[in-house]
């Protein structure tokens, strides 16, 4: 495109914004209404009018994906290029400038960006030093309190009484102070510090804020309404001298305050910019009719909006209502989304134009797991597939120890995990004694044991003390079965309890995982049968590039748009989640409704929005009810479909066994066939003749029926007996 043919494709008012380029401007409107669209063509519209060099531009995108897709169109609308852009995150342009300046805040220019683990660990040390009792106090909670000044722009001297706070007996300050000093010396920044840092330089420093000053000429921020104090005051700053700033933003769509994000920076901007030009953008193009008023319904709800109009802008928005689907249980519910994927595929929808929308990372599993069975590729967007993730990996190479002691590479993984004193010493004997007899690691761990060839006694006793684990474990398989051996084993070998008492932010969804990952094994007849499946998963992962369906979070999608979008999970405690209404009342609560609005407004044409009466939640079948939210839809938008049984799983007596699966009905674990009997016949029921499907054999079809029991010729793998919950219709 060139000349100002890009201009045509705005509205009058998206015009408007584009071609206001001097001064304060804030742009507030709901979903879809263009506003990136507005930010990037006027990105364009500065450089075509040569207003500005691309380096003279500053422009801040909420994710680096945002921030990869406006480098595009900007290079689409410039018909070349877009080169030496200051374009990216906060944190991004943050350590950028940062690098540049480091020695005015005490750190050199190659300074390391510390992640979460080494945060906690640094303030650990500190606590410790300054013999603050971390049982009491612990660790992840100074982090948060010291997080929360740096979003609010606070130097540890700028605290003042007001902001302070009683942690860790009134001592926080002081150790905020202890901390920064700590991280001098490391050569290291958290991340809040990129901000905080850069802020403090540009206050101190006015020679070099005016450098900045004559450099960046134009500011364009997105998603304005999630930026956090501190944040604000390096906009500030950096656009005092000629207020060319532009912020795109929507009040309805702050899903960060957990973040430190502040609304009040909207009404901020119009006092610290007085004169600011405000445009409203109110025709939305993304979505059809019955999307839009389903989202503009449900937030309806909260109190204190700002306010604005939202109507359909395209010229085909005449569409299906959204779909509210009832299942029986999540098993189903995956089945459900897997078969409208298949069929819109069918159909002729790319699948890169399908997102599953979940409220939280772990529910992505069961997703995954029935893609992967029906064959349909998928990607998961900002974040690890579940089979990947460390901790996952780890309970995974205890459980193929116990399937196969020889499997030495799941042995060496977790030997010495959680930590037990076995270093490399010990390490080393063992490997010799491999060597030399030709034997498996686990062998030669026992015979090292016999000969007394491990000196240490701490070792020693460690070893031996994981050896007879391993036995244990393996003899609980043909008693009790897999599931109860997965979660003796997690709870004995320590590895549990190394995530409880890990205070990182990551540890708790570790655990959300490891619980996710023993009701995953729930599902298969064996361990063997579940590493196989394990297995194949994995193998899978090498599928070819091309069309996936995205599966994210709601926090993830911000900005996106996808033609068809399914939001499961709409259940109480899951969707609005049960911590944001625990700790944040009111505003938690209107915090996950705006969460809402934000995954409905993702969809073009589709929304199919679920829920589940039954879901395995932390390794119990919980019966749950439906989000509070659905019936806050109007009802004149929305098609219910499938009727659930209200009616709960039976909760039989609990599993007597400790630690973390301790609520689990014991009846889930000797699961007969009575999860199959609960659910409706329907689904159970196989006849001769009919094609099916099984996650290790692949397809066949049945030769005799006998109760649950089914005779199946297999296409690859022959005739087999099965049970019948293994198999699927196909
Ligand atoms: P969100 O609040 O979700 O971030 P947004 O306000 O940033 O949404 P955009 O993503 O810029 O909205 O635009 C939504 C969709 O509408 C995009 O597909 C965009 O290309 C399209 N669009 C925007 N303006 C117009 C227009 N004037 N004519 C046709 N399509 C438009
Ligand atoms: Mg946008």
């Amino acid at each position: 495109m060139s000349g100002a043919d890009y201009l045509v494709r705005l509205n009058p008012e998206q015009r408007a914004a584009v071609e206001a380029v001097d001064g304060p401007l804030l742009v507030l409107a709901g979903a879809g209404t263009g506003k990136t669209r507005v930010l990037t063509t006027r990105f364009a519209h500065i450089l075509l009018q040569g207003k500005a060099y691309p380096s003279q531009v500053l422009a801040v995108t909420f994710t680096n994906k945002a921030a990869r897709e406006m480098r595009e169109r900007v290079s689409a609308i410039l018909g070349q290029p877009a080169e030496g852009l200051w374009l990216g995150t906060f944190h991004a342009l943050a350590a950028r400038m940062l690098r540049r300046h480091a020695e005015q805040v005490g750190l050199s220019s190659n300074f390391t960006i510390l992640d979460a683990d080494d945060q906690m660990r640094l303030l650990k040390q500190v606590m410790d030093a300054a013999r603050i009792d971390t049982k009491r106090w612990p660790a992840n909670g100074l982090m948060a309190v010291i997080q929360r000044w740096k979003d609010r722009g606070l130097e540890p001297t700028a605290v003042t009484p007001a902001e302070d706070s009683d942690y860790a007996g009134g001592r926080a300050t002081e150790l905020y102070v202890a901390y920064q000093d700590r991280l001098k010396a490391l050569n290291a920044a958290d991340f809040g510090d990129l901000l905080l840092h850069v802020v403090t330089l540009l206050r101190n420093n006015a020679d070099i804020l005016a450098d900045y000053h004559r450099r960046f000429r134009y500011i364009l921020v997105d998603e304005y309404q999630d930026t956090n104090l501190v944040q604000y005051y390096w906009l500030r700053l950096l656009a005092q001298g000629h207020r060319n700033i532009c912020c795109v933003g929507d009040d309805d769509q702050s899903i960060y305050s957990w973040r430190g994000a502040e609304i009040e920076n909207i009404l901020r901007f119009e006092k610290d910019f007085p004169g600011a030009t405000i445009v409203r953008l109110e025709s939305n193009y993304r979505s059809t009719k019955p999307i839009l008023a389903a989202a503009s319904g449900l937030i309806a709800h909260n109190a204190g909006r700002l306010g604005k109009t939202l109507r359909a802008g395209r010229n085909d928005a005449d569409g299906d209502k959204v779909r509210v689907v009832s299942m029986w249980d999540s098993v189903e519910e995956a089945r459900m989304v897997g078969e409208r994927i298949e069929a819109a595929r069918r159909a002729g929808t790319s699948l890169s134009e399908i997102a599953i929308l979940v409220r939280a990372g772990f529910l992505n599993r069961s997703f995954e797991e029935r893609l992967i069975a029906i064959g349909v590729p998928y990607r998961i967007v900002g974040g690890a597939r579940f089979y990947e993730r460390a901790e996952i990996r780890d309970a995974m190479a205890y459980f193929r120890v116990v399937a196969q002691p020889a499997d030495d590479l799941a042995f060496e993984r977790i030997v010495n995990l959680p930590k037990r004193g076995l270093g490399d010493t010990a390490m080393a004997s063992m490997h010799a004694i491999a060597r030399a007899e030709s034997i498996p690691l686990a062998l030669a761990a026992a015979r090292a044991l016999e000969t007394g060839a491990i000196k240490n006694a701490r070792a020693r006793a460690a070893l031996s003390e994981l050896m007879q684990g391993f036995d244990r474990w393996r003899a609980i398989l043909p008693v009790q079965g897999h599931v109860v051996m997965a979660q003796t084993l997690l709870d004995e070998s320590g590895y549990t309890a190394m995530w409880q008492q890990d205070k990182s932010p990551e540890a708790p969804g570790r655990l959300e995982n490891l619980k996710e990952l023993v009701s995953a094994m729930a599902d298969y007849e064996s361990l063997a049968a579940f590493l196989e499946h394990v297995a194949l998963v994995m193998e899978n992962d090498e599928a070819a590039e091309g069309e996936r369906v995205s599966l994210m979070t709601l926090h993830g999608a911000k900005g996106l748009e996808f033609d068809m979008v399914f939001l499961p999970g709409w259940e109480e405690g899951v969707f609005p989640s049960r911590r944001s209404v625990d700790e944040g009342g009111d505003k938690g609560l209107e915090e996950e409704r705006r969460l809402a609005y934000v995954g409905i407004t993702r969809a073009r044409r589709v929304a199919v929005i679920s829920h589940a009466a039954n879901r395995m939640v932390y390794g119990n079948w919980q019966s749950q009810l439906p989000s509070r939210f659905l019936d806050e839809l109007p009802a004149e938008q929305v098609q219910r479909e499938g009727a659930a049984q209200r009616e709960a799983r039976p909760q039989a007596s609990v599993f007597a066994g400790g630690g973390l699966f301790a609520q689990r009905p014991r009846r889930m674990i000797e699961a007969g066939a009575w999860e199959v009997k609960e659910r409706p016949a329907a689904s159970s029921v196989f006849v001769v003749g009919e094609r099916v499907f099984h996650q290790k054999f692949g397809y066949g079809r049945v030769l005799a029926v006998e109760e649950d029991r089914l005779d199946i010729a297999f296409e690859k793998a022959g005739e087999k007996r099965l049970l019948d919950r293994f198999v699927e219709k196909s």
